[in-house]
């Protein structure tokens, strides 16, 4: 298998691949775990660049706003998407208890203030990922009849 580089995951997160090799850069992440983690790292880096992030309710209104708007760009195809997935995912890892065997990094986050204030971003942003993605996939279901 051949993988990806972290500049070539940084380019797909930003949206600098074509149509068509996006594609092979979708199907490849799926199938591998080495990957998904660059590509994570790559999503973690591009964390850095949106300002947005210091507001939990700005954020998620921000994704809802992308969510019901008619798009001219698919919200699928957005930078902002693949934030929403890195953080729905790296919570689901965290809750199914893959990172608790790692304890440096628990203890890298557990500031009091995350502590607390964790679960009901959590919450939130998985709730509305995922109901996003349900519409999504009903929206398309319909276009296709
Ligand atoms: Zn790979």
């Amino acid at each position: 298998m051949n993988h990806y580089s972290y500049e070539q995951w940084l380019q797909y997160v930003k949206n600098e691949v074509d149509e068509n090799v996006r594609d092979k850069y979708d199907s490849h992440l799926y199938s591998c775990d080495q990957c998904l983690e660059v590509y994570l790292d790559a999503v973690a880096q591009l964390e850095n660049e949106l300002p947005m992030l210091g507001d939990q309710d700005e954020f998620t209104n921000l994704i809802m706003e992308k969510v019901v708007q008619p798009q001219r760009v698919p919200f699928y195809h957005s930078t902002l998407f693949h934030y929403a997935v890195a953080a729905a995912m790296t919570i689901l890892f965290i809750s199914t208890g893959v990172f608790q065997s790692i304890t440096s990094y628990t203890d890298l986050v557990h500031t009091p203030t995350l502590q607390e204030e964790a679960p009901t971003l959590t919450d939130g942003i998985i709730n509305k990922t995922f109901a996003w993605m349900d519409s999504l996939e009903l929206n398309n279901k319909e276009d296709n009849k």
